[in-house]
């Protein structure tokens, strides 16, 4: 028995999506996690949208133009994209692909029809649905953020209410009245899902067959 046969290999990392209306916190709940599970991978998205105050090229978004965007696209270099309230949004496909290969867990803050398409190409993944505690929080929310105009927040909610209709595309669903409760539910979900039996038999069966 040679020495890698002893242990078991790290398994392909996790790819987790956390998705659900548009000021429900999303952003809010994945800095938190940032925190508190610094192993999970936050994948920066590109976008057409101007930034906002205090928000950092490669940090928060990788802002382009909509040509450049479009030759992302053309490129075939994002994994999914959506148009959002007029502006795009869209995820670095080889970034992902890279980092769940080398074993680590990767999240995806993406809006709902960006998740659906997700979920096309990585069945496996784990999708998470944040809920608001109700609708009336979930306007509060959008107008205090402040940075939306009257018809931006009027299209914002109308679209919410739509997505939420496709949370049952979702494997799991959090409502997001406290964030550190949200997050050390998703740390519970990722938890499990890594002990999923299904994730680790075809390893311990070659692992098995290398012994025997
Ligand atoms: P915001 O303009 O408020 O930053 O984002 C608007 C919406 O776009 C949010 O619901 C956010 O989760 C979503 N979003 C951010 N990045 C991506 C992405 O790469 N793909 C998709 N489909 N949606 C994204």
């Amino acid at each position: 028995m040679t020495s890698n046969t002893n242990t078991l290999e790290r398994e392909r990392g996790i790819l987790i999506v956390l998705s659900g209306p548009s000021g429900v916190g999303k952003g809010t709940v994945c800095a938190a996690l940032r925190n508190c599970s610094p192993d999970i991978v936050y994948s920066v998205s590109a976008t057409t949208r101007a930034p906002r105050q205090g928000e950092v090229e490669g940090v928060n978004y990788f802002f382009k133009t909509r040509e450049q965007f479009q030759q992302l696209i053309d490129t075939d270099e994002v994994l999914e994209w959506a148009e959002y309230v007029g502006n795009y949004y869209g995820t670095p496909r080889r970034f992902v692909e890279d980092t769940l290969r080398a074993g680590q867990d990767v999240i995806l803050e993406i809006e709902v029809q960006g998740a659906l398409k997700v979920k096309q190409k990585f069945p496996e993944g784990v999708f998470i649905f944040l809920l608001p505690p109700s609708l009336d929080e979930l306007q509060n929310r959008i107008v205090t953020r402040g940075t939306e105009t009257d018809e931006v927040i009027r299209s914002r909610m109308s679209v919410a209410v739509d997505e939420i209709r496709l949370m049952e595309h979702y494997d799991y669903a959090i409502i997001n009245d406290r964030v550190e409760t949200a997050c050390s539910k998703i740390q519970s979900i990722l938890a499990a899902e890594h002990c999923k039996k299904d994730r680790m038999y075809p390893k311990v069966i070659q692992w098995i067959g290398e012994v025997n």
